[in-house]
This record gives structure tokens, C-alpha cells and sequence, in this order.
């Protein structure tokens, strides 16, 4: 009785499917999953393709540091990611000064990069106590391209530069201008578990001797820093301290302690930060004083993904495998 109850049922839910599918051809239904198989294979194709290349220009030429060593590691940095297609941008040497001042000033006069062609620019130029400011036209060319969107990224002393540029200053957030500025602005740095500020007087900008450090990341939510270990050790590099400025807008993402007994602060100072300025997105590193400093895989991803979030507000480009942690440096030949 039970089985044939189970028959009768078996049958009327295959004579309900018949009934079903006669008004949905065989072929059409193969035509639907087909269609779905192409969609999602073209979807994997989207994402596996690589995305259109930002473009950066690297600003150089002037620099108590020595940019002709730092410029091609940059560059080779940015290329090898495979995400940036990278310009570079000299602007008139101190050489070319020494060689011919009269040419020189037109030159610099005339220097005037289309930053409009770019996604991000990557600042080099450390103009400092000794070297030239750019001219007013190339200036606001500058500061028109960040407040429109553009993307800066203040790689090491270029947080030196341009101590009469008042833009600059609120572009960049804090700076280092040497000791006679001890009333520049405000010190931003990390204590008791937040960002604080200090208009206190002292130094503008200062580093102890190199030495390895212990980064730590303040903001782990940020793209720039997330993903990455809570603490992080650096290579032998300066460790920047009292930097200070406008700092609006500005958001420290990492820290490093400027132990006293290397000359520093006794404070949690800020390696790596962020600025909003207009539409604009700033990326400021401390890091990198020189060319070995650049092998350092802190530096190099700290880097790629600060360039990448500067020119689009995104990072897609992951932590490394060889990305340190809290006991040694990593780094790249
Ligand atoms: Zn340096």
C-alpha cells in the first residue's frame, strides 16, 4: 500500500516536471547556463586583468639628499609593482647654477611640469636652506592640481622643502626646517593612545643618528596600512623627529618611538600620514633617507601602497610574504 502510494507520488511529481519543462525547451535552458558560464568567466577575467596603470611623476633635481641615487630606485620601485607607469621631472641642478647662473634662472623660470597629465606626483625636491623654489606659476599649478584631486606623495627631506610656501606647508602637514623655526606651526605626534598636538616652543625637524627601528601602525583600518603587522621593523634609516606645521587635516597611520639615547624625542613620532588638502589625498613618508634605505621591503611597501591610495584612494597592492616583522628588517636586492 505504501509503495504504491510512493509510486503514485514519484509519478505525479515527474508528469508536474514534464509539465514544467515542456514550456522551457532543452535548448533554451542550455543557452541560459551558457550565457551565465560567459558572464562569469568574463567577470574573472575583469578582475584578473590588470587595472589601467596610474600614472606618477617623480619631481627632482634639488635635494641636500642625494636624489640621483634615489630617483631610478623609486621609479624601478613603482614600475616593478606593475600598477604605475612613472615620468620623471628634473628641474634645473645646482650644477647647472654653478655652471651658468643667468641660463640656470630662465631654466627654473621655465620649469613647469603638466601635472595634469598625472594621477600622482611624488615629491623629490628638497629646495631646503640653500637650494630655489620653483616659480610662482609652476607653484600654483601645483597646488591647484592636489586642491583639484591630484594625488602628492612627501617622500623623505621633501618635507624639508619649500619653507616659504605657505600651500605647501598646509599640503604637506608638519616639516622639518631646522632649528630657527621653533615657532613654525604645531608638533603632531602619538600619545596615550591618540593623536595630540603641541604648540610648544623648540626645533623644526630633527633625527638622531640611523639607526634600525620598531615601527607601530596607529590606524589599521586604513588601506594604506591594513593588513599590515601591528609592528614592524625598519632598517638603519634617520628617524624624523619634531617635525611640525600647519597639520590640518592630518592623520598619522604609523609611529616610531625617537628613543632619547638616539637623539630623539622621548615621543611616538609620526613616520607615516596621511592629508587631506582640498580633493586631494597626501601621502607623507618620512622613510628612505637614502638608496639602501630603498631595498628595505618597509619602505617599499609603506611606499607602493601610499603612491597607489594618494592617486586613487584605494590600495590593491597586498603585503608581501617577505614584509617584516617586530625582530628584523627584510630586504630586496
Ligand atoms: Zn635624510
Amino acid at each position: 500500500m505504501t509503495r504504491h502510494l510512493l509510486a503514485a507520488l514519484v509519478c505525479a511529481v515527474a508528469l508536474q516536471s514534464a509539465f514544467v519543462y515542456a514550456g522551457e525547451p532543452g535548448d533554451l535552458l542550455r543557452k541560459a547556463i551558457r550565457e551565465r558560464r560567459a558572464k562569469a568567466v568574463k567577470t574573472e577575467t575583469a578582475q584578473k586583468a590588470p587595472a589601467e596603470k596610474i600614472k606618477a611623476l617623480i619631481i627632482d633635481g634639488q635635494n641636500n639628499h642625494n636624489w640621483r641615487a634615489t630617483t631610478p630606485v623609486l621609479k624601478d620601485i613603482l614600475e616593478k609593482s606593475g600598477r604605475f607607469s612613472v615620468d620623471v621631472a628634473t628641474a634645473p641642478t645646482k650644477k647647472d647654477k654653478e655652471a651658468d647662473a643667468e641660463k640656470y634662472k630662465k631654466d627654473l623660470a621655465s620649469f613647469k611640469p603638466d601635472f595634469a597629465k598625472y594621477d600622482v606626483i611624488v615629491g623629490n625636491y628638497n629646495s631646503s636652506e640653500t637650494g630655489d623654489e620653483w616659480s610662482d606659476e609652476t607653484r600654483k599649478a601645483f597646488d591647484g592640481f592636489i586642491k583639484n584631486g591630484g594625488g602628492y606623495v612627501s617622500y623623505h627631506a621633501a618635507d624639508n622643502s619649500f619653507r616659504h610656501w605657505e600651500s605647501y606647508h598646509k599640503i604637506i602637514g608638519v616639516a622639518g626646517w631646522y632649528k630657527d623655526a621653533n615657532t613654525f606651526g604645531k608638533y603632531v605626534f602619538w600619545k596615550d593612545g591618540k593623536q595630540v598636538e603641541e604648540t610648544t616652543p623648540g626645533r623644526c625637524g630633527s633625527h638622531g643618528p640611523q639607526h634600525e627601528f620598531l615601527i607601530t601602525v596607529r590606524d589599521p583600518n586604513h588601506p594604506i596600512t591594513k593588513g599590515l603587522p601591528a609592528q614592524f621593523m625598519h632598517c638603519k634609516d634617520e628617524l624624523y623627529d619634531s617635525l611640525r606645521g600647519p597639520g590640518e587635516n592630518l592623520s598619522i597611520k604609523a609611529t616610531a618611538f625617537a628613543a632619547k639615547d638616539k637623539g630623539g624625542t622621548d615621543k611616538d613620532e609620526p613616520m607615516l600620514m596621511t592629508i587631506e588638502y582640498g580633493k586631494g589625498r597626501v601621502f607623507h613618508t618620512t622613510l628612505g633617507h637614502a638608496a639602501e634605505m630603498l631595498r628595505s621591503v618597509s619602505f617599499i611597501t609603506t611606499f607602493l601602497r601610499g603612491t597607489e591610495w594618494s592617486a586613487t584612494g584605494k590600495v590593491t597592492i597586498p603585503v608581501p610574504d617577505d614584509f617584516p616583522g617586530k625582530e628584523k628588517p627584510a630586504f630586496r636586492q
